[in-house]
């Protein structure tokens, strides 16, 4: 079967002229690599800024009368500046007028173009020197990617667009985050949305591989920020990443799984500073033999109130949790899980979801369901321990629990999913930091 990667690069990936070049040698290393999607530029380094915020904030100006002159300037010295470096080593690069390109922009905003439009421009100034660089087509987003009238992404018609004018080019550079409305005016993804650009080119041309190149080799098995020099994770499946990014580890759009995963095409996160890192590969793991390792990674996020209810025979009252669920649904609150005993259940839910509706969720919990009792345990967080191959070892939940106990964490709450490839538990949130690590040491020597 032909091979075709579809390769996006973030933010970081294209913020320089030297990083334009790193991304040149890294396409042109696999002739595979046919659609490439950029991003607008990112940090150069911790305190600089993004383009598309700087956009988003000429755009501001305009809404407020206030001249945005200075911000654009910093936006067009930008690009002026890697056009320029570029141009040094690749004489093609001559052809491209990079002062009109911008002048006509700084005029859509100035006449009042929609914050979409203005955003938008990051990327599609970054495809069209990407573009020229590599020798590539340029294919505007906005003639390839629909949405509907609603504003929710339109894939039959991309994919009929995307047939018509993209599969015919051999090469071609597309740029992120944006496409069209019916009235053809411009609408982008939400933020951080060039990840779900090249998830849907990947899919609509039918790719093998989905390349998404970062500043990171791929995901580590727990957060580096709390335990230092964590091991990467090799391969994940789709499964395994859902569970591991609801709990805070984010290295991709959440959105952009969805088109990939259910065509089949593997995700490769990889780190275009070091390419000849594996960096993670995301895959579906219903056709795999592969042996897993016990566990995939371990994340956790803070800030979790648990509601515990009691009451003699629960078990054989009908309804109960029917009518408790229907007391969060009434006020808007989603829960996260509902671990229970045979006469008690506890409700996880967020800190921001119920916040000031607590006591009169209290309140009617006990009008309504008459509980033997119910207390709040505020300050809680969750940590979640991953892993497919879970299910097929023994001991796993030992080594958590024993590996918390010697560090005299209490364990407030424990659940364990039907799928067997997560076991979560509930501590105090004091403990986050020093319990992600002893579990992380119980299972990486
Ligand atoms: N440039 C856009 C943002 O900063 C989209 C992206 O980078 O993926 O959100």
């Amino acid at each position: 079967m032909e091979s075709i990667i579809t390769a996006k690069f973030g933010g970081s990936s294209l913020a320089e002229a030297g990083q334009f070049e790193k991304v040149k040698n890294i396409i042109e290393s696999d002739p595979n690599r046919r659609y490439v999607v950029p991003s607008a530029p990112g940090k150069r380094f911790s305190s600089d800024y993004k383009i598309t915020d700087l956009l988003y904030l000429c755009h501001a100006h305009v809404q407020q009368g206030i001249p945005f002159n200075d911000v654009f300037d910093i936006i067009a010295a930008r690009y002026k500046e890697i056009v320029a470096c570029l141009i040094l080593k690749h004489k093609e690069l001559k052809e491209l007028d990079i002062d009109s390109i911008l002048n006509v922009i700084k005029k859509d905003i100035g006449s009042g173009a929609s914050a979409d439009y203005t955003a938008s421009r990051g990327e599609y100034v970054n495809g069209i020197i990407l573009a020229k660089l590599l020798g590539y087509e340029f294919v505007d987003a906005s003639e390839i990617i629909f949405f509907n009238k609603h504003g929710v992404f339109d894939t039959v018609k991309t994919q009929a667009a995307v047939k018509e004018k993209l599969l015919c080019k051999e090469r071609a550079v597309i740029p992120g985050f944006y496409g069209a409305m019916p009235d053809g005016s411009i609408k982008t993804f939400s933020r951080g949305g060039s990840d779900v650009t090249g998830a849907i080119i990947a899919r609509c041309t039918s790719s093998t591989l989905y390349e998404n190149w970062t500043d990171v080799s791929g995901f580590m098995m727990a957060d580096p920020r709390i335990v230092s020099n964590p091991k990467p994770i090799d391969t994940i499946t789709y499964r395994e990443l859902r569970e591991l990014s609801y709990m805070g580890a984010t290295v991709l759009h959440e959105e952009s799984v969805f088109p990939v995963r259910e065509a089949g095409i593997p995700i490769n996160i990889k780190n275009t500073n070091k390419p000849e890192d594996k960096g993670t590969l995301i895959f579906d793991d219903t056709n795999c033999s592969e042996k897993p390792s016990t566990i995939t990674g371990i994340a956790g996020k803070k800030d979790f109130t648990v509601i515990a209810i009691e009451k003699h025979l629960m078990n054989i009252e009908r309804g109960f949790c029917r009518k408790l669920l229907a007391i969060l649904e009434q006020n808007e609150i989603h829960f996260e899980c509902m671990p229970s005993g045979i006469d008690s259940v506890s409700l996880v839910v967020e800190d921001k979801s119920i916040a000031s509706k607590l006591d009169d969720v209290i309140e009617e919990i006990k009008r309504q369901c008459k509980p033997d009792a119910i207390e709040v345990y505020p300050n809680m967080a969750l940590i979640a321990t991953v892993g497919r191959g879970m299910s097929r070892s023994k001991g796993i939940a030992a080594t958590i629990f024993t590996s918390l106990a010697k560090e005299q964490i209490n364990i407030r709450m424990i659940n364990q999913g039907s799928s067997e490839i997560n076991i979560i538990v509930g501590i105090e949130t004091d403990d986050f930091e020093k319990a992600i690590r002893a579990i992380y040491s119980a299972f990486v020597n």
